[in-house]
């Protein structure tokens, strides 16, 4: 087999990033955009040893799963790489990932639930952060294509609150008028790399961050008042990144204008969120996602609570007021900040939040004697690690509530609680990411 060559395959199998998986002499094919039960004529990309890339040519028999998209480009970038299935099929796609991790790890007895569907299909990102560039001469917005930084410029972000597309549009037009440069990555010069907007389903603040390369440039105060003026904009905040890194966010936050923070809320609880913290993307399905993670912890009002990965504390203030004590751990300091003030803007004296990394800090607090009711774990696309697992198993708690948002680290994380006396029965995909391949899931272990 060789690059360019054309070749009738039959799609098999969907892989965990959405590419279409087909089988031919021996390979591993993976094409783009296919879908299982399709027959294609596709054009081969890339051989590797064991399994090659290839693009679909022409669609001989179609699945009828398959739904048409209405700009390629939200295909083509990676914005929304599931955007050509339908919803349900989504949700189901979701689902096999989990039966199939569990399969292999030899846990056919656990009960797979059906994924919680979000409520909305497109338009739920509270957040957006799309990179900023020059292309034929004028500064875009975008994305930039799957596997390069070739920006494709867009003003429809799809899967974003459109409240967030219309200030990312009003934004860029602004830097427009201003001759603001765009940020140029080979030569490492211009100014703005990206622009963030945030934005409160709850209140409508507006949160506006300018990704720059310098702290300071010509118009900057226009621009910044300028932007302060869109409608809904409650604070304008100059990420600074002079560093020439694919990380996109610098380390410093100044203020332009406005507030340093927005507010949102969960439930009946408020959140001040910093321009640095995490707080989940999909507003209206972060409580249901909650609700059953709280519902499956089963909390009593003498329980001590440990909120792990918290974020600005959404997990731990949301069960506060039910429990005797929550205390939580979370990298960033400015989210560690929120997490602790955001307890007292909502009157709850039982919750206290430190800096650390919680396979640094579980540890310590076991040696300490704590013991535990209830742990909520929360982490990263990487998951637990034994540290951490260890120091949890020894506080002894009732439950450990996990949810994730990488079901190949979960189910890992999962056999070595099995391993230390914990058991679990169920789990239940919850999809905070409609048209995306990504799959969020939530299970509760209990004490033997
Ligand atoms: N539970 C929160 C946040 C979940 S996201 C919510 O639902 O909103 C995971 C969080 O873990 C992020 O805020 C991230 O900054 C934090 N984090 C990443 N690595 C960590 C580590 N080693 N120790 C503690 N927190 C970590």
């Amino acid at each position: 087999m060789e690059k360019n060559q054309i070749v009738e395959l039959e799609i098999t199998d969907l892989s965990y990033e959405a590419m279409g998986v087909a089988h031919y002499e021996g390979l591993t094919i993976f094409v783009n955009n296919a879908l299982p039960g399709e027959v294609v004529k596709a054009k081969i990309l890339k051989v590797k040893k064991k399994f090659a890339f290839a693009k679909i040519e022409e669609i001989i028999k179609e699945s009828p799963d398959r739904i048409t998209v209405k700009l390629n480009q939200w295909v083509q970038t990676g914005l929304a790489s599931l955007a050509h299935i339908k919803y349900s099929s989504q949700l189901d796609f979701k689902r096999n990932q989990v039966v199939n991790l569990l399969h292999k790890a030899g846990m056919d007895d656990i009960k797979v639930n059906a994924t919680l569907p979000s409520p909305e299909e497109t338009g739920y990102r509270n957040k957006a952060q799309v990179p900023v560039r020059e292309v034929k001469g004028q500064l875009e917005i975008g994305f930039f294509r799957r596997h390069s930084h070739d920006l494709v410029p867009m003003t429809n972000f799809f899967t974003t609150d459109p409240e967030i597309d219309r200030v990312l549009v009003a934004t860029r037009d602004i830097l427009r008028k201003y001759h603001v440069p765009a940020y140029d990555e080979l030569h490492h010069k211009g100014e703005v790399r990206y622009l963030e907007v945030r934005r409160s389903r709850a209140t409508g603040e507006i949160m506006v961050i300018l990704v720059c390369l310098h702290k300071d440039f010509e118009n900057l105060a226009n621009v910044a008042r300028e932007i302060s003026e869109i409608d809904g904009v409650t604070s304008v905040i100059l990420n600074h990144n002079p560093k020439k890194t694919n990380v996109i966010l610098g380390n410093h936050d100044y203020v332009l204008a406005g507030e340093d923070h927005i507010t949102d809320k969960i439930g009946d609880v408020k959140f001040n969120i910093s321009p640095k913290s995490f707080f989940q993307i999909n507003s209206l399905q972060t409580p249901r996602l909650y609700n059953l993670a709280i519902e499956m912890a089963d909390l009593n009002k003498d329980d001590v609570v440990i909120d792990a990965y918290s974020g600005i504390g959404t997990i731990g203030l949301t069960v506060a007021k039910h429990v005797k004590a929550v205390r939580g751990m979370e990298t960033i300091k400015d989210a560690v900040r929120d997490a602790n003030n955001n307890a007292k803007l909502n009157g709850i004296h039982n919750a206290k939040y430190v800096t650390g990394k919680a396979e640094e800090v579980m540890p310590r607090w076991a040696n300490e004697g704590l013991k535990t009711d209830v742990i909520f774990v929360d982490p990263p696309r990487k998951g637990l690690t034994l540290e951490f697992i260890d120091a949890a198993v020894a506080t002894k708690p009732k439950k450990i509530v996990y949810i994730s948002c990488n079901p190949a680290t979960q189910v890992r994380d999962l056999e070595l609680f099995k391993e230390n006396g914990y058991n679990f029965s169920e789990i239940t995909p919850v999809d905070m990411f409609p048209q995306t391949p990504h799959v969020e899931s939530v299970t509760v272990l209990e004490r033997r």
